[in-house]
């Protein structure tokens, strides 16, 4: 076998690409593999993130940063607003391609090798190590696989391990022609909107004049997320957002919810949207998975040292990722359970109910994108009321 590695890393998408960099970093043999001719292109995400990801990260913010924003407008479906922050940056928009090229740019550099074009077919466990097969037709050999690759990933089903409890279908455009507050995000919930989850306007320029606007609905929607897509384009209410655009780009693809219960065998760890680290009130899957990449590059590191790829030895990763963010990532799960069941007429009431100052006060304060739960208890004991309004959340 003449290709040997320490570490395979299957996808070069950003948590891929950061847990290459960081197991380089430790001069181990790195090899990364990605189907796509090019890093991050086609584009599927609204690249809106919270500061805190570029703590994972080697380069400036001002790299991929387009620009930042304050607060959101949540939009009901007969059309009451809810404003939240306002005060401060809670989030940036970025230029996702470039955000992904950036990782891997630094991942090579740290002598990371990356094959581009080269779709892994099959992964076969010997006892000491893995063998890859490429599409390229080339074999390569490793002690530990990470399988980074994706909602729908093969390494995820080559090593049995579970499947996401459920798939988002996405879509979206990059527009030119808005006018809009460049510090606000548009949010509209509703049954006729996006089934099951929400659509988006977000400003992608400091004059308001550019947008990613998007959508995603739950698999089981009465329509295609093309048909939802072409509503919200002339639905009364959003509209007003939308005149005179024109669409530059369209955007795509899958959000993968419900974490795995597993996410590792012997030889092979699970991570990103791959193991579903995504959370489930807002599909962001890229600071998620950047946590999640931390901890399994150190755990791969520590296996690489005491050469042991053991199942009880990987356990490690899944025990650390998931005492940092499970918690949060499950509770996820339970709101949106309760969000999903929500007719459009408590839509209606419930964010007319937000509007009063003293709770909108309450969630610019403690509302965090990362940490959603964390709003749950100030909320409650602020406005024990809201107990009466929500019988769903009191019998979760
Ligand atoms: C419409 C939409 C909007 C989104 N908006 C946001 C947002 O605003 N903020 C946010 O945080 N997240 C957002 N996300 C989620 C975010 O895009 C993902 O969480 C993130 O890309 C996960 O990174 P990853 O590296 O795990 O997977 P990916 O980025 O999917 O990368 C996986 C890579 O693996 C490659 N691959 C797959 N199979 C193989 C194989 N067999 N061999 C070789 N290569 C393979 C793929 O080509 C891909 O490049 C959005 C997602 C969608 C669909």
């Amino acid at each position: 076998m003449q290709n040997k590695y320490d570490i395979a890393v299957v996808g070069a998408g950003p948590i891929g690409g950061n847990i290459a960099y960081r197991i380089a970093e430790k001069n181990y043999k790195v090899a990364i593999f990605e189907q796509k001719k090019q890093i991050g292109k086609p584009l599927n995400c609204a690249g809106l993130v919270t500061p805190r990801v570029f703590d994972f990260l080697d380069f400036s913010e001002n790299l991929v940063v387009q620009n930042r924003i304050k607060g959101a407008n949540i939009h009901s479906p007969s059309g009451y607003t809810l404003t939240v922050g306002g005060d401060k940056v809670h989030a940036f928009v970025i230029d996702r391609i470039k955000f992904d090229q950036e990782i891997i740019k630094n991942s090579r550099k740290n002598g990371a090798e990356i094959f581009l074009g080269n779709k892994i077919l099959s992964a076969q466990k010997h006892e000491q190590h893995i063998e890859l097969l490429t599409s390229e037709k080339t074999e390569f050999s490793c002690k530990l696989l990470i399988g980074a690759d994706g909602p729908y990933s093969k390494m995820r089903d080559v090593f049995s391990l579970p499947r996401p409890t459920e798939f988002l279908r996405g879509i979206g455009a990059e527009v030119t022609g808005t006018s809009l507050n460049p510090d606000f995000v548009e949010i509209f919930v509703g049954n006729n909107t996006a089934p099951g989850f929400f659509t988006w306007i977000i400003p992608m320029n400091e004059k308001g004049t550019k947008a990613r606007i998007g959508l995603c609905t739950t698999q089981d929607s009465s329509y295609s997320p093309k048909h939802y897509f072409s509503n919200f384009l002339k639905n009364k209410h959003t509209s007003q957002y939308l005149e005179n655009i024109k669409i530059t780009k369209y955007i795509g693809g899958v959000v993968p919810l419900g974490a795995l219960k597993t996410t590792y065998s012997s030889n092979m760890m699970l991570v990103g949207d791959a193991a579903a680290q995504v959370k489930p009130t807002s599909g962001g899957g890229i600071y998620t998975g950047l946590l999640c990449a931390k901890y399994c590059s150190s755990v791969a590191v520590e296996a690489l040292q005491e050469n042991n790829f053991s199942f009880r030895f990987l356990k490690k990763y899944h025990r650390l990722w998931s005492a940092d963010i499970g918690v949060e990532l499950n509770r996820g799960m339970k709101f949106r359970k309760i969000f999903k069941i929500l007719s459009d007429k408590q839509l209606d009431k419930y964010i007319l109910k937000f509007q009063n100052p003293k709770i909108r006060e309450i969630i610019t304060k403690y509302g965090d994108i990362d940490h959603p739960s964390k709003l749950v208890k100030p909320l409650l004991k602020k406005v024990p009321s809201l107990l009466r309004l929500i019988p769903s959340i009191i019998k979760e």
